[in-house]
C-alpha cells in the first residue's frame, strides 16, 4: 500500500521513525509495533493520561491496547505516579534485597491462593522461561506441551507455532531456535483434550509440563471451552507433569486472581507480569511452595537477575495492585461490555460477518463469523476487513492493536467522554470493513 492509502499524515511519527529505523532493526524495540500487519506509518506517542495517548504530532487517540494490558488504570494515574516518585528518589536499585518486593510477592500471594511462593522476574518472557527450567529441574523431564497460537514470551523453546507478533508476521519457525530446542517442545491445537492425551501416551515418562495462556489473547481472545484447562490439569496429574498456567496477559487484569479467579482450576506454577508492574518491567512465577523450593539458592535450580524486584518497578506494581479492588473490576468489565456492544452494533449494521471473543474484560473481534476455538479458525478470518477497520479508527483518534491477532484492553479511566469517541468513529470505520477487499 502507497501512503496515499491513508487518509491522513503522521509526519512528526514517520521522521521518528526515519531516525529509529537508522539505528534500530525495522525501527522498533518490539516488532508488532511496526505496524507491519496494517501499513502506514507507526505513530511515537510521547504523553498517555487516562484512556488518551498523544503522539508526536500532536493528536489524540482514545487508546485501546493500554500497553497490550498493564494500564488497567490508564495512563499517568496520579496515586500510581505518586508511588514510583516516591520511590525514585529513594534511589532506583540497590541489588540488595528491599522491602518493595516483599510487598508486593505478599499482595499477589494474598491475592491468587495457587500462589504459595513467588521469584520476582522483570519481564513475562523471564518468568516463562524460568517456570520451564524449574518444572524440567523438579521433574527431571525434557519436553514442553505448548499449544499453537499460545505466545509465551520469546523463550526459544516456546518460540514454535506462537501467537502475537509471530502471529502477526507469519513466522512459523523463528531461525536461531536450534532443531534441539524445537525437538522438546510439543505443540497441540488449542481446546483440543483429545490431542493433550494423545501427546501424554505418545511420550510416557517423558513430559516434563504442560505450559498454557490460562485464557489465550495472543490470537485474538480465544478462551477456553468448559472443562478444557481442568482437564489439562488432570492430565498433567495423572502422568506426573506439572501444569504451567501462563498468566502474564490475564493476572490481574480478568479479575482480582486473574483466569483462575474466573474459573478456579488449581496449576501447579504460575506466570505473572503486565498488570502486576503497574507500566514497568516486573513479572514473576510462582506456585506450588515444594516446586520453588527447588529453586536456588533454596534449591538446585539456577535463576538470578539484577534488576528482578527492582524497586520501582514494584512500588509501581504494589500501588497499582493496592487500586484494583472490586469495584475497579466491575468497572473495567462494564466499560468493555459497553464497548464490544458498540462494535458488534456498527459491524452488524453495515453487514460484516464478525465475531467478538471475550475473556472478562479482555476481548477481540475476528472478522469471520463462525465461533474461534484454535488458531487455525483464527487464521481463517478476513484479516483485510481488519486493515480497514483499523486504519479509519486510528484516522478519528481511536488506536487498537495493529493486528487483528491481539486483545483489546480498556482501563477504569475509560469514561463515558472516550466512549462517545469510540462509539462515533465506529460507523465510519465499519462502513471501511465492509468496503475492503482483499
Ligand atoms: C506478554 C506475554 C508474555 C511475555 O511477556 P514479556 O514481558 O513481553 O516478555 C508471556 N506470556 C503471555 C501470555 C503474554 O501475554
Amino acid at each position: 500500500m502507497s501512503e496515499l492509502a491513508y487518509p491522513y499524515e503522521a509526519p512528526a511519527s514517520q521522521a521518528l521513525f526515519d531516525r529509529a529505523a537508522a539505528v534500530t532493526p525495522g525501527g522498533v524495540n518490539s516488532p508488532v509495533r511496526a505496524f507491519g500487519a496494517v501499513g502506514g506509518t507507526p505513530r511515537f506517542m510521547v504523553s498517555g493520561s487516562g484512556p488518551y495517548l498523544t503522539d508526536a504530532d500532536g493528536r489524540e487517540y482514545v487508546d485501546l491496547v493500554c500497553s497490550w494490558g498493564p494500564m488497567i488504570l490508564g495512563h499517568a494515574h496520579p496515586e500510581v505516579i505518586a508511588a514510583v516518585q516516591e520511590a525514585v528518589a529513594r534511589g532506583t536499585s540497590f541489588g540488595t534485597p528491599a522491602e518493595g518486593e516483599v510487598a508486593l510477592a505478599e499482595a499477589m500471594v494474598e491475592r491468587v491462593a495457587p500462589l504459595e511462593e513467588v521469584r520476582l522476574v522483570s519481564s513475562g518472557t523471564e518468568a516463562t522461561m524460568s517456570a520451564i527450567r524449574l518444572a524440567r529441574g523438579f521433574t527431571r523431564r525434557t519436553k514442553v506441551i505448548k499449544f499453537a497460537g499460545c505466545y509465551h514470551g520469546h523463550v526459544d523453546s516456546l518460540l514454535a507455532a506462537a501467537g502475537s507478533g509471530v502471529a502477526t508476521f507469519a513466522l512459523p519457525d523463528t531461525p536461531g531456535v536450534t532443531g534441539a530446542q524445537a525437538s522438546d517442545t510439543i505443540v497441540l491445537p488449542y481446546n483440543d483434550l483429545e490431542a493433550v492425551h494423545a501427546a501424554f501416551a505418545a511420550h510416557p515418562g517423558e513430559i516434563a509440563c504442560l505450559i498454557t495462556e490460562a485464557s489465550p489473547g495472543n490470537m485474538g481472545v480465544v478462551p477456553p471451552l468448559p472443562g478444557f484447562n481442568q482437564g489439562l490439569k488432570d492430565a498433567c496429574a495423572a502422568n506426573g507433569a506439572l501444569f504451567v498456567s501462563d498468566e502474564v496477559m490475564t493476572g490481574f487484569r480478568t479479575s482480582r486472581a486473574g483466569w483462575f479467579g474466573v474459573e478456579g482450576v488449581v496449576p501447579d506454577l504460575m506466570t505473572f507480569g503486565k498488570v502486576m508492574g503497574g507500566g514497568f518491567p516486573a513479572a514473576a512465577f510462582g506456585g506450588r511452595a515444594d516446586v520453588m523450593a527447588h529453586l536456588a539458592p533454596a534449591g538446585p535450580v539456577y535463576q538470578a537477575g539484577t534488576l528482578s524486584g527492582n524497586p520501582v518497578a514494584t512500588a509501581a506494581g504494589l500501588a497499582q495492585l493496592r487500586l484494583l479492588d472490586d469495584a475497579a473490576y466491575e468497572k473495567v468489565n462494564a466499560v468493555s461490555a459497553r464497548i464490544q456492544g458498540l462494535v458488534t452494533e456498527a459491524l452488524a449494521k453495515e453487514g460484516v460477518a464478525h465475531t467478538v471473543q471475550t475473556a472478562s474484560n479482555m476481548f477481540s473481534v475476528f472478522f469471520t463469523d463462525r465461533p474461534v476455538h484454535r488458531y487455525e479458525d483464527a487464521k481463517a478470518q478476513d484479516s483485510f476487513r481488519f486493515t480497514a477497520f483499523f486504519h479509519s479508527l486510528l484516522s478519528n483518534g481511536v488506536y487498537l492493536p495493529p493486528s487483528s491477532f491481539e486483545s483489546w484492553f480498556v482501563s477504569t479511566a475509560h469514561d463515558e467522554r472516550a466512549v462517545q469517541r469510540i462509539a462515533d468513529a465506529l460507523p465510519a470505520a465499519a462502513r471501511a470493513a465492509a468496503e475492503a477487499t482483499a
